[in-house]
């Protein structure tokens, strides 16, 4: 069997490329404010692709660089005048922050209508409920890279590998709302091999490299591989075993080049639409609860 390739990549440039056209249209420029505080240099180069992408989108991006010893009182003093500034759409707290910030703490405190990374649980339970609502970017991501090889996903045995808050559990309530038979595996489950080979859709976030081998595969299944893993030898690798699943999976997103460019994209579109929402209410938020 040919294994189908999903372009993560180009997928990206397509949504991003309608995103810009959109935000073009649009009579109040889209602001989305990025907080990072310390200095973790993957959080920065995170940080500054997103700032980048922004600007390529015709969106207008703050970052907010705070030292790592920042007072918890500062940062929530940050995110109220944030969530006070019209011009500002869209908030992000990269993550991780440094250990006397309590992340939880913090996304509470950002306005739900401005959660552009849908942490927030009043987004969380949006999702659980069906309403409309922030969704995460990644698995929201996960989701198109899905559709884009069969948009109709109703009754598929889906299998998530990872419960995250940020991934898994929202990745597990997209497919739900598809209407798949969703099983959401994480390190206790038994026999996860023989459970992943009886999925039509089957999803790693575990952050394992390789971890998924050919052998748990069902031959056709749609593959999608959100782990991020460096090698000794410097190499990205997946929680899939790339070499392996060729010729036995239908589809399946490379790493890089997958998940990875839909993350950003999907916090653009989440921005649009904050923004979006925010000029259907007259200027005015729509309210915190
Ligand atoms: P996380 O919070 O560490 O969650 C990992 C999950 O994997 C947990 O639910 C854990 O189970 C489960 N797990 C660990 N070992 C396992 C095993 N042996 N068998 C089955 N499940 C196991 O990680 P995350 O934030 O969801 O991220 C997962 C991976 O995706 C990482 O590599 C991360 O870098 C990557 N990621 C990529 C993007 C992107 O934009 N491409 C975005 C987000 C994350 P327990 O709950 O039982 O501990």
């Amino acid at each position: 069997m040919d294994t189908h390739l999903i372009d993560g990549k180009n997928i990206a440039a397509q949504l991003r490329s309608e995103i810009a056209a959109e935000v073009g249209r649009l009579s109040i420029k889209p602001g989305l404010a990025v907080i990072l505080v310390g200095e973790n240099p993957a959080s920065q180069v995170y940080v500054g692709n997103k700032i980048k992408a922004c600007e390529k989108a015709g969106i207008q991006s703050v970052s907010h660089h705070l030292p790592a010893d920042t007072p918890a009182a500062d940062l929530y003093a940050l995110i109220r005048a944030l969530n006070a500034d019209p011009a500002v759409h869209g908030i992000l707290l990269q993550l991780p922050l440094p250990e006397h910030l309590d992340p939880n703490d913090f996304i509470l405190a950002i306005d739900p209508e401005k959660d552009v990374d849908g942490l927030h649980p009043l987004n969380a339970g949006r999702l659980m409920a069906g309403l409309p609502g922030m969704v995460p970017c990644t698995p929201q991501g996960a989701l198109r890279l899905i559709k884009s090889v069969r948009n109709d996903l109703s009754g598929l045995d889906a299998v998530v590998i990872g419960r995250s808050l940020l991934f898994g559990k929202p990745m597990g309530q997209l497919l739900l709302s598809e209407n798949c038979t969703v099983t959401q595996a994480h390190s206790r489950t038994r026999k996860l091999p023989d459970l992943s080979r009886r999925a039509d859709i089957l999803v790693a976030a575990v952050g394992r490299s390789e971890m998924v081998e050919g052998s748990w595969i069902k031959p056709g299944a749609i593959v999608i591989d959100v782990g991020i893993n460096r090698g000794e030898d410097g190499k990205l690798r997946g929680d899939i075993d790339f070499a392996q699943a060729q010729g036995i999976a239908g589809a399946i997103t490379p790493v890089p080049g997958g998940v990875g460019p839909m993350t950003i994209a999907c916090l653009l579109l989440n921005t649009l639409r904050a923004c979006q929402k925010f000029a259907d209410h007259g200027g005015q938020n729509a309210g915190r609860p």
